[in-house]
């Protein structure tokens, strides 16, 4: 999943890309409110961390914005102890929850769950199909009765594929996927990533339809 950040405070935002890489997301990050209006607005992303006190154009006000333009798209508010009354203002606006600073990384990991969970309507926090399960908080995939947690571009690309399975994704869609705006990406890269997860299991385990993609079977 791609996630946009919208945080001014350097050491966080930082924390926080991190943190979300290693959970096998790709993240965009910015630090100023209008830019964070403007790449909201590009859409692309599954799911919004949003800080209220921003330079340029504060949480809330991107808040309202979104949600009055019939943005649905899941966004958890960031907040700092002293912004009691915008957090439930945040609430009111459509925010999905929020986050009072410091908090832990795995906590943050666990409420985006939980909303996305809520977003999906899904009860299970597993993908999978008749032969492939992937567990969404351990990273844990099993094909074939075969169990191994995958490093996080390797999960990134299996739950991509297993969100949709039969449905052909290309290399652009994975690529977009799987790697944030400005950062480089080798012309290879997926095909390693695809030869990784077949060494591991299989190489059934993903199906290449020649000249069009990847997939794997429903
Ligand atoms: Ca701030």
């Amino acid at each position: 999943m791609r996630v946009l950040v919208i945080e001014d405070d350097a050491m966080l935002g930082k924390a926080i890309v991190q943190a979300l890489e290693d959970a096998g997301m790709s993240v965009d990050w910015v630090r100023d409110g209008q830019l964070g209006d403007e790449a909201a607005a590009v859409g692309g992303h599954g799911l919004l961390l949003l800080d209220l006190g921003l330079p340029g154009r504060s949480g809330l006000e991107i808040l309202r914005s979104l949600r009055t333009s019939g943005d649905k798209r899941p966004i958890l508010v960031i907040t700092a102890r002293d912004e009691l009354d915008d957090r439930v203002t945040g609430l009111d606006l459509g925010a999905d929850d929020y986050l009072v600073k410091p908090f832990e990384v795995k906590e943050l990991l666990a409420r985006m769950r939980a909303v996305l969970r809520r977003h999906g309507g899904q009860a299970v926090s597993v993908l999978g199909t008749s032969e492939i399960e992937l567990d969404l908080s351990s990273h844990e995939v099993t094909y074939r009765g075969l169990s191994q947690v995958l490093p996080a571009r390797e999960f990134a690309l299996m739950h991509a594929l297993l969100e949709r399975p039969g449905t052909i994704l290309s290399r652009a869609q994975l690529e977009e996927r799987l790697y944030g705006w400005g950062q480089e990406v080798e012309s290879n890269a997926i095909d390693v990533l695809i030869h990784y997860v077949r060494r591991k299991f299989d190489k059934d385990i993903i199906h290449n339809v020649r000249g069009a993609g990847w997939m794997v079977p429903r």
